[in-house]
């Protein structure tokens, strides 16, 4: 990543927070600044890998309930070229694959083309990686996959302006699914992410 880029993309959302002064009043967003700044800790939740290969790192753009498009998600932006392999983040089975898209821009009419894999985990969460590459799932629905195994290849499909991965994870509770910030190894140690850094992946 160079530098230059890395402050292409903070200009850019400074542009965009001020031209959108709107910020989320769920109370997520509050409980997470908190785990992401070590005011709450959280010893006993399973640490992630990050979403690509051992080594490798990647500029988080966009955070949890980031003022931009994630201002009511908690999901994850890791700026990537196309082509990059996507690993799991946690040993699971697949449950959904895309990989048809051939589509993608800042137009809400591509939200359809966006080419993602869903992961099952044993305790029955889920993970979601978007914005796959055509044809870049390298698994199918039914498979198991391993914690760190490579499953696709990045790219521009669906709603976005630039190349990147989308990534989300959620849980269910009380028969409601919503979206859950996770805590990953990073070569800072095991953290909850923040937007504008780079994360290298040192599981
Ligand atoms: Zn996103």
């Amino acid at each position: 990543m160079s530098a230059s880029s890395k402050y292409f993309f903070v200009l850019f959302a400074c542009v965009v927070s001020l031209t959108n002064c709107y910020v989320s009043k769920d109370p997520q967003r509050a409980e997470i600044k908190k785990l992401q700044k070590g005011i709450i800790k959280d010893d006993s939740s399973f640490v992630y890998q990050l979403p690509y290969e051992a080594g490798e790192s990647h500029l988080l753009v966009q955070g949890y309930f980031s003022r931009y498009s994630h201002r009511n998600r908690a999901a994850l932006d890791f700026k990537m070229k196309r082509g990059t392999k996507i690993c799991a983040v946690r040993t699971g089975v697949v449950i959904r694959v895309k990989e048809d898209g051939d589509r993608g821009g800042w137009n809400r009419k591509y939200r359809s083309s966006g080419n993602m894999i869903v992961i099952q985990h044993e305790d029955s969460s889920r993970a979601g990686y978007w914005h796959l590459q055509l044809n870049g799932a390298l698994v199918n629905v039914g498979d198991t996959v391993q914690q760190g195994q490579v499953i696709g290849l990045s790219g521009k499909t669906g709603y976005t302006l630039f190349p990147h991965l989308h990534f989300i994870s959620w849980k269910s509770s009380r028969g409601q699914w919503g979206p859950v910030a996770t805590r990953f190894q990073t070569d800072k140690g095991i953290l909850y992410l923040r937007p504008f850094r780079n994360y290298r992946n040192s599981y």
